[in-house]
């Protein structure tokens, strides 16, 4: 069956757009967000139901803030390897902590992202528990995307473009061109949610971001396998990463990086939807689950 399906978008794929971009592809965004929405049960549930077109249009706004913004882009990932051995190991769970053992020039170089969650998640507490619905969308969104971005493992390392292995150009070719090209094997997870507790939220976030660094060496095997055979111009062209133009990306390369690769995208990208919708309960049972407006 996944065989089939497998040879069933190898056929279609090419009459599939791509939308390059940074962080998972714009896309992949709007539908774990999309899908995060329609998981989320009760009143908040309706809630964001009502807003749900914005909540997924809004889903992209962090990577556009990026272009315009010095300080935005170290929201958007983490480099375990420079927090202990194995990674993330030697993490503090408080921004204060990591500033004061690193240094905030190196975290800025690093990447902030557990912590710029924490934070967004705390934020979307304290709005729901003041009553500002209007802000509940705009950080329900913001987080969405954070939260995404953390499922993608080449957010979680130093050689995220995969540029100390041979692999240069692989973040954008897992997760947007290849994505992109399958985006319609992506179905809605199903719960179970999983369950994030009081103050365990932090401890939550962490392992996650741990659980997609194991991923990482996966990618770039599969990457390294797809790459058999190539000349040197389309390793020159896979390298340009999102600035490659997409008709010239050999289709043999994506099926055979999809092979390797695509179900670890999908159980990202699931993983990143369930959690997301765990990650708003957990933000509404801390507000006191106050009554959305209808
Ligand atoms: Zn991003």
């Amino acid at each position: 069956m996944v065989l089939r399906n497998i040879l069933l978008v190898a056929v279609l794929w090419a009459c599939l757009p791509t939308t390059p971009a940074w962080g998972w592809g714009e896309e992949a965004h709007r539908l774990i967000s999309g899908y995060a929405v329609d998981l989320t049960r009760g009143s908040l549930g309706e809630f964001l139901r009502l807003h749900r077109q914005r909540i997924v249009d809004l889903s992209i706004d962090a990577d556009q803030r990026r272009n315009h913004s010095q300080t935005e882009g170290p929201n958007h990932y983490i480099d375990l390897e420079y927090y202990g051995n194995p990674p993330g190991s030697e993490i503090p769970f408080s921004r204060q902590e990591a500033v004061a053992q690193y240094g905030e020039d190196n975290m800025a170089k690093w990447g902030v992202l557990p912590w710029n969650m924490i934070d967004v998640a705390l934020a979307l507490r304290d709005a729901m528990g003041a009553g500002e619905w209007d802000q509940v969308v705009v950080l329900a969104a913001d987080l969405g995307h954070y939260v995404a971005d953390s499922h993608q493992p080449l957010h979680t390392t130093a050689n995220y473009n995969g540029q100390l292995s041979g692999n240069k150009g692989v973040h954008s070719m897992f997760e947007t061109f290849m994505v992109n090209r399958y985006i319609n094997q992506f179905h809605r997870p199903i719960p179970p949610l999983p369950v994030i507790g009081g103050n365990g939220m932090p401890d939550s976030i962490f392992i996650w971001l741990v659980d997609s660094f194991r991923e990482v060496e996966r990618i770039l095997v599969g990457d390294t396998w797809a790459r058999e055979g190539l000349n040197s111009q389309t390793e020159a062209l896979l390298a340009q990463g999102d600035q490659a133009d997409p008709k010239a990306i050999p289709k043999s390369y994506l099926e055979r990086l999809y092979l390797q690769t695509g179900l670890i995208a999908w159980r990202r990208m699931s993983k990143a939807t369930v959690r997301l919708t765990a990650l708003w309960l957990w933000a509404w049972n801390e507000a006191g689950q106050p009554l959305p407006p209808r």
